[in-house]
């Protein structure tokens, strides 16, 4: 039973009309980038033909008027996932840009032989930041492990955590198998033991509504680009008090209150963290992204994304020798799947003949693919904007692909 209006939505994405070699654009890449509606690319097109000025700094109305809508969107942001001050949402380029923001805060703030936690399930921008934060203090990694389903191995992770344990990073949802990984469970065991947890929230803030404050999680973060928003911004949610005791990312213009050449006084949250002109009409057009779902509605967005993932995870099923990676019950609508003896890159490449978008390869999550023991899959990842007739698509354009490949 579908619960809004598909056709109605369809049409505010006009990317959707356009065809691909010949065939209407089947666009199943979600994971990777979402499409942008009208709503968001009139307001990219409005800032530029109207207000584009620097923010901060001018006294001019254009320099208000856009300092206003990019503060306003910063409010918007707040208020979505549920923070107690809007200080505490830092504008950054993406998720890969606040993580990295975090853990090069950490270095002054760990010791040798402190201990860091993370998935066996994550992406290798929530891997390599932390790699070289070890290297930087002498911190030592720890992984909670992964099971056949694709789940964590929550028992391993609470024998992990100690008192040396010192941060813990998971993502809310694997961008490779589409898992819901139990972070309040992993939140609340961190805090026992004084740890503090960053969740890698990319995946999940498309289609689940995080509340920053029930979590009671000290960093959160998310790309605008995988939320219907542009590409180059993102956000980090932080704790007040763990951003004021983490000193400055990137020194720069906007992020002090005092320059002299003995000593630079630093600019209160949140603008000790955002130097340099930021990504002013992203940060605008990112408010308008979450304006355009909220109007939508996150509960129906799970509702019928669930529907599509049950469909077409019963029809590609029915595909011989098709095996799908990523089994667990508390799944986004990603459907990660091999055929035996193929190659993901050639299923994905007779895919794209028939306009059909999907990625293959690794996911930028070799560890999971280790684990599994293979090169990479074909993802398959449905947004709200995505219908049965597209799944019906993909799963002939796969048997197609089967039988040129067999
Ligand atoms: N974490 C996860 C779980 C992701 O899926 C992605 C994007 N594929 C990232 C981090 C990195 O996001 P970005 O490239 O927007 O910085």
């Amino acid at each position: 039973q579908t619960v809004f209006d598909i056709l109605t939505i369809r049409k505010d994405f006009p990317i959707l009309n356009r065809k691909v070699n010949g065939e209407p654009l089947v666009y199943l890449d979600n994971a990777a980038t979402s499409q942008t509606p009208k709503r968001v690319i009139d307001t990219i097109v409005d800032y530029y033909s109207r207000y584009n000025a620097n923010i901060h700094r001018g006294v001019h109305t254009l320099s208000q008027e856009a300092t206003d809508a990019y503060e306003e969107a910063r409010n918007k942001i707040q208020k979505h996932f549920n923070a107690s001050e809007s200080h505490e949402i830092i504008f950054t380029s993406g998720t890969t840009h606040a993580i990295n923001l975090v853990a090069s805060g950490f270095t002054s703030l760990l010791n040798k032989g402190d201990e860091i936690v993370v998935s066996a399930l994550e992406h290798h921008s929530n891997i390599v930041p932390w790699q070289m934060l070890c290297e930087r203090t002498g911190a030592v990694l720890r992984v909670i492990p992964m099971d056949l389903e694709g789940k964590l191995v929550m028992k391993e992770y609470h024998n992990l955590l100690n008192q040396n344990t010192k941060l813990v990073f998971c993502n809310h949802v694997s961008n490779a198998l589409g898992t819901v990984n139990p972070i309040e469970e992993i939140i609340t065991a961190a805090h026992k033991v004084g740890a503090a947890v960053l969740i890698d929230g990319a995946q999940a803030a498309p289609h689940i509504k995080a509340d920053v404050q029930l979590l009671d999680v000290d960093f959160y973060v998310v790309s605008g680009h995988k939320m219907c928003g542009p590409t180059g911004v993102g956000i980090l949610y932080g704790k007040e008090a763990w951003l004021k005791k983490l000193p400055p990312y990137q020194g720069g213009g906007e992020m002090i209150e005092e320059v002299t050449f003995e000593k630079t006084t630093y600019a209160d949250l949140p603008h000790k963290f955002e130097a340099g002109t930021p990504n002013i009409c992203g940060g605008i057009a990112f408010g308008a992204a979450l304006d355009y779902m909220n109007g939508i509605g996150f509960n129906a967005i799970a509702q019928y994304e669930h529907e599509l993932l049950e469909y077409a995870t019963a029809q590609l099923l029915t595909i011989e020798g098709l095996k799908i990676y990523g089994t667990s019950t508390d799944k986004t609508a990603v459907v990660s799947f091999n055929i035996e003896g193929m190659h993901p890159y050639d299923i994905g490449s007779i895919l794209d003949k028939l306009g059909v978008a999907v990625r293959t390869g690794h996911h930028c999550a070799q560890p999971i693919m280790d684990f599994y023991k293979i090169p990479g899959t074909v993802r398959a990842s449905f947004s709200f904007y995505n219908t049965k007739e597209e799944i019906d698509i993909l799963v002939a354009g796969v048997k197609r692909a089967k039988a040129m490949l067999e």
